[in-house]
C-alpha cells in the first residue's frame, strides 16, 4: 500500500540518509514528491512510501523516533493567478472533477475538497501555474480559479 506523507525534518536529522534506510531496515520505498529545505536547516519533504501495512506502521515511528514530525495530510494544490490564463488545459486531466472550466464564464474553477492531491495537473500546465504547497490552503480568490466547496 501507498501513503502519502510531509516530513518535517529538524535540524539534526537534516543529513540523515532517510530514504536509504527506509528502504533498507524496513523494505519501505520512499518516492520523494517535494523537498525544501530553509536556510536554517530545517526541511520539508511530501513523500510517498510504499510497502507493507506493518512496515509503514514500523517506519513511520522510526522517523518519529529520529525526531521528526509527521503531517498525513497530502499537502495543497496551488494555482498561481498571476500565471494562470484560463486555458482550461489543467481540467482534461482531472480525474476528480477538481479543476472545471467551461461556460459560462470560461474561467478555471478549482473545487479544492474534490482534489486527491494526485498532482496529475501540475506538469500539464503549460504555464507552470500549477503547484503543491506544504502548508495551509490557498486563500480564496476574487477570480475565476478561487478554490470553491
Ligand atoms: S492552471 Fe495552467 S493549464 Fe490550468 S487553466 Fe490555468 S494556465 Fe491553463
Ligand atoms: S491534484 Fe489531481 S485531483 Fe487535484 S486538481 Fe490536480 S489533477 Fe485534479
Amino acid at each position: 500500500m501507498k501513503r502519502r506523507l510531509t516530513l518535517h525534518v529538524p535540524r539534526e536529522a537534516v543529513h540523515q540518509p532517510l530514504t536509504y534506510r527506509l528502504a533498507v531496515d524496513f523494505d519501505v520505498a520512499a518516492k520523494i514528491l517535494r523537498a525544501q529545505v530553509s536556510p536554517n536547516q530545517i526541511g520539508t519533504m511530501v513523500v510517498e512510501l510504499s510497502g507493507d501495512i506493518d512496515e509503514l506502521d514500523a517506519a513511520e515511528l522510526w522517523l518519529e523516533r529520529q525526531g521528526l514530525r509527521l503531517d498525513r495530510a497530502p499537502g495543497q494544490i496551488r494555482i498561481d493567478p498571476d500565471r494562470c490564463v484560463d486555458c482550461g488545459i489543467c481540467s482534461t486531466v482531472c480525474p476528480s472533477g477538481a479543476l472545471a472550466f467551461g461556460a459560462p464564464a470560461w474561467q478555471l474553477q478549482f473545487h479544492a475538497q474534490r482534489c486527491l492531491v494526485c498532482e496529475q495537473c501540475i506538469p500539464s500546465c503549460p504555464f507552470e501555474a500549477i503547484a503543491l504547497g506544504l502548508d495551509q490552503p490557498q486563500e480564496p480568490a476574487q477570480t475565476g480559479w478561487s478554490p470553491q466547496p
